[in-house]
C-alpha cells in the first residue's frame, strides 16, 4: 500500500492519504513503522549495505517493494487491491529420505530452495510458505511463454526418493490439498504440471511412478483415452502439438522425454513412436 515509497517527498504525500476503512490501529502503526524503515534505508547507500551481509527475508521484501515503485511517477495510493494469486501448481518429488530432511533443507540459509508444501509418505501436509509468497522451487524453467514459473505457481514437494511408489496416504492428502487450492485460486486443470515438464533438461521429478492418471481423473492435469486411440492424420505435427501444450521445444529430445515419462511411462526416451503420437494426438484433440 504505502510501503516502499522511494523518496521522502513521496512518503510525505502518502502520509496525507486517509487511512482506508477497515485498517486497524495496529495495521496503521505497522505501515508507519515500515515507511520509517524505508526512509532509513533510503538514507544509506544500500549497495554498500548489501556488500557487507546478505539481506534477511524481511529486509528483502521491503527492498523488493521499494523497487516496485516507479521513480518517474507521482504516488497516489489506490484503495482497491489485493495480492496476486497463484495460477499454476508444480509437483515435485524431494529425492530425499524424510520430511525432516526436506524441511531442514528449506530452512538452512545456504540451500536457496523452498516450496509451499511438503507432503510426507504418511500423508502429513506441512506448509512452509504462505500461498501468496514466491517460493524458490521451479528454478530455471519454461512453460509456454512463461519463463518465471516461481512467480505464478505453488510448489508441492512429495517426500519420495525418486525410485519408490507414492503411497496412497500421500496421494490422498495431495488430492485433498489440490481440491482446496484449485477452488480457492481458480487454477485451470491444465496448469497442474510436474517439475520435469517445465525443466526437462535438468529435472526428472515427479518420477515415472507418479499417478498422473489418478490426478487427471480428479481434474488436475490431463490424461488420454486408454480404451480407444485414433491414429493422427497425416498433417499432424507432434512437435507443434508439444509446443502448444507448453513444452520448451528448444531441446526436442528433452521435451519428448518429459512427455513420455508422464504419459507413456515405459521406454522413457527422446523418440516418439506411432503409439506415442496417438497418445499425444488424443490429448491435443481433447484439451487444446
Ligand atoms: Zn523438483
Amino acid at each position: 500500500m504505502l510501503i516502499g515509497c522511494s523518496t521522502s517527498k513521496k512518503v510525505t504525500v502518502a502520509k496525507k492519504v486517509d487511512v482506508p476503512v477497515g485498517l486497524s490501529a495496529k495495521e496503521v502503526l505497522t505501515e508507519v513503522e515500515e515507511i520509517a524503515k524505508v526512509e532509513v534505508q533510503n538514507a544509506v547507500d544500500t549497495t554498500v549495505f548489501q556488500a557487507f551481509r546478505e539481506l534477511t527475508p524481511e529486509e528483502k521484501i521491503v527492498e523488493q517493494k521499494r523497487m516496485g515503485i516507479y521513480k518517474g511517477a507521482d504516488w497516489a495510493a489506490a484503495l482497491h487491491y489485493d495480492l496476486r494469486k497463484p495460477n499454476f501448481v508444480i509437483i515435485h518429488h524431494t529425492a530425499q529420505n524424510s520430511v525432516a530432511q526436506t524441511v531442514r533443507t528449506f530452512q538452512v540459509p545456504h540451500s536457496k530452495v523452498s516450496a509451499h508444501y511438503v507432503i510426507g509418505r504418511d500423508g502429513q501436509v506441512i506448509q512452509m510458505l504462505n500461498d501468496y509468497e514466491r517460493a524458490w522451487h521451479a528454478g530455471k524453467s519454461k512453460w509456454g511463454n512463461i519463463d518465471d514459473l516461481n512467480s505464478v505457481s505453488l510448489g508441492i514437494e512429495l517426500d519420495n526418493n525418486g525410485k519408490e511408489p507414492f503411497p496412497d496416504a500421500q496421494i490422498n492428502s495431495l488430492l485433498i490439498l489440490l481440491d482446496t487450492l484449485k477452488a480457492k485460486y481458480l487454477i485451470p486443470q491444465l496448469n497442474f504440471i510436474g517439475h520435469a515438464d517445465i525443466a526437462p533438461m535438468r529435472k526428472d521429478d515427479p518420477s515415472v511412478l507418479f499417478p498422473w492418471k489418478r490426478l487427471a481423473e480428479r481434474g488436475f492435469g490431463i490424461w488420454y483415452n486408454e480404451d480407444y486411440l485414433m491414429m493422427p492424420p497425416a498433417n499432424f505435427n507432434p512437435i507443434d502439438a508439444l509446443k502448444i501444450m507448453g513444452y520448451d521445444m528448444r531441446n526436442q529430445e528433452g521435451a519428448i522425454r518429459a512427455f513420455k515419462r508422464k504419459y507413456i511411462v515405459k521406454e522413457v526416451n527422446g523418440v516418439l513412436t506411432a503409439q506415442d503420437q496417438a497418445v499425444l494426438y488424443d490429448l491435443y484433440r481433447k484439451y487444446y
